[in-house]
């Protein structure tokens, strides 16, 4: 066995949930350490705001576009299919199971680097799901304020002229970054500096202005300044109980050597798709032996949908934000938005072609319909559109509206599904597995994040969700971080 580091907190993974466990848990006064699997984006106006140069990579565009892709898992019909590292330092993880494929991020700041900042409160039955205090309204406003403090996310100011039909009537949701009409030198709530929003579209690959307020410009940083050491490229393998505490395994990327820690606490912090990877290898190992059995139950894809429409309502170099707005809502258990597909200026990607098309994004309540089992060495998920076929059908039904009303035709819905004729989903919102309940036999984790079974050991992200809340989901994460680390600090 190489060298253990100890610790008092370990948290793996800084996106949404990560990086508010670090940073509230090290400005209680705690030791920090955070596991990232990715490494430090940097930006073209603010740099990388930490790590060794070695850990730091610029966004994919032109010669390092390769980097999109980080990591691919293809399980066929069959069930099997093999995991594969394409770029350890990639920016997107897809995972195709055989009716869903996940996208996800990767990076210091997690999925806040492809992300369209999109800040919004869940629909009200959301929160009927949860125990004790978390069914309080007023609790989860407060959580919501604290959120907001940071990332100081704001309503687009303008209308936008890419989108002539709709822009009177678009619901202008809140978006976590600087607006185009700041001034230059914008001080963020962690102090860095960052600059106006350039409205180039490419908000989902990585903003490379420095106008997206990005967890790893603001939470991170705060754990940072509070003594958090934030270690990059670093992949957890595996979590096991030991006496006192756990051992976390993972994979120094930079070097290829193993690296080992032991915390009293954990916080497993990996995003729903990673995280039901770790906790079903655990168990599959026999290293977290007392997991409950409701683990990789209860899975959803927030009802996404994905249509692009053959319309041409950019005319402009600088299109706005990747989303523009959300569509007139006639029905509370979903929403529409439309945004653009991003055409790096300094890429090869032919620009005359993405430039044809828009996109509009649904995403509703599917109830968890889904199960992820651990099989043939990797993750696979049961999910198909006919559990949630009312929801998906409405949705699809109200798109065909928007692309009348434009006068356009709706190509595709949900793309990666064609050759199944929209039998399978794709989803950018993964969620539930670890779902929190106040007893052990419904659910993984307690109030409070801790896993039943398992004291010191807890999950924040979006695998806790016992419900979907139909809307984009990051606000919800990152509140329910901030109700963990004020319970744990
Ligand atoms: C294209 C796109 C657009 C989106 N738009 C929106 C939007 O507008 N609004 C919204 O609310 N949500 C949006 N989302 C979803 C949003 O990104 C996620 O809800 C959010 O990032 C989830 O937060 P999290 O903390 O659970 O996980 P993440 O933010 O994904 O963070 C998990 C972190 O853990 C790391 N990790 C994973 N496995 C390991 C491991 N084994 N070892 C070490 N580290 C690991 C990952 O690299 C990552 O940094 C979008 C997602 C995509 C892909």
């Amino acid at each position: 066995m190489g060298f253990v580091q100890t610790v008092e907190d370990l948290v793996i993974g800084s996106g949404f949930a990560g990086s508010v466990i670090a940073a509230r848990l090290a400005q209680a006064g705690r030791q920090v350490v955070v596991l990232e699997r990715g490494p430090w984006w940097r930006t073209d106006t603010v740099g990388s705001q930490s790590g060794a140069a070695e850990r730091q990579r610029a966004f994919p565009r032109g010669r390092q576009a390769a980097r999109l892709l980080r990591s691919i898992e293809w399980r066929a019909r069959t069930g099997l299919g093999a995991h594969r590292l394409v770029h350890a330092d990639g920016l997107f993880d897809v995972h195709r199971s055989p009716h869903l494929a996940v996208f996800c991020g990767s990076g210091v700041g997690g999925g806040s680097h492809v992300y369209t900042n999109m800040l919004v409160e869940p629909r009200d039955a959301f929160f009927d799901a949860f125990p004790g205090v978390l069914q309080d309204r007023a609790y989860w406003k407060d959580l919501f304020a604290r959120v907001r403090a940071v990332l100081r996310p704001q309503p687009w100011p303008d209308a936008l002229p890419r989108w002539r039909h709709w822009n009177d009537r678009f619901e202008r949701p809140d978006l976590a970054l600087i607006g185009p009409d700041a001034a230059r030198d914008v001080v963020n709530a962690a102090g860095v500096v960052q600059q106006p929003c350039e409205g180039c579209g490419e908000c989902i690959i990585g903003c490379t202005y420095g106008a997206k307020t990005t967890l790893d410009l603001t939470y991170i940083q705060m754990a940072l300044q509070a003594g958090a050491v934030v270690e990059a490229l670093i992949d957890v393998r595996a979590i096991r109980s030991v006496d006192g505490g756990y051992e976390v395994t993972a994979r120094d990327q930079q070097t290829g050597r193993q690296r080992i820690w032991r915390a009293r606490r954990v916080f497993v912090c990996a995003g729903a798709l990673n995280t039901m990877r770790l906790l079903l290898r655990a168990r599959e190992r026999g290293d977290l032996s007392r997991l409950p059995a409701q683990l990789g139950r209860r899975v959803g894809a927030n009802g996404d949908v994905l249509g692009l429409l053959s319309t041409a309502p950019v005319q402009d170099d600088a299109p706005g934000p990747s989303i523009g707005g959300i569509f007139p809502r006639t029905d509370d258990r979903y929403l529409i938005a439309e945004g653009v597909i991003p055409w790096p200026r300094s890429g090869r990607i032919s620009r005359g072609l993405l430039e044809r098309f828009s996109l509009l994004l649904g995403m509703g309540d599917d109830g968890l319909p889904g199960r992820a089992v651990w099989r043939g060495g990797g993750l696979t998920i049961a999910y198909q559109r006919s559990d949630a076929g009312e929801l998906y059908s409405a949705i699809e039904a109200r798109m065909q509206e928007f692309a009348h009303a434009a006068r356009s035709r709706l190509r595709w819905i949900n793309v990666p599904s064609m050759r199944s004729r929209g039998a399978s989903r794709a989803t950018v919102h993964l969620m539930g597995g670890c779902t929190v309940s106040d007893a052990p036999n419904s659910g993984v984790v307690n109030a409070s994040g801790e896993v039943y079974g398992h004291p010191g050991l807890f999950v924040a992200d979006g695998s806790i969700f016992p419900a979907a809340p139909g809307t984009p989901p990051s606000l919800a994460i990152a509140a329910f971080a901030e109700h963990v680390a004020a319970a744990a600090a």
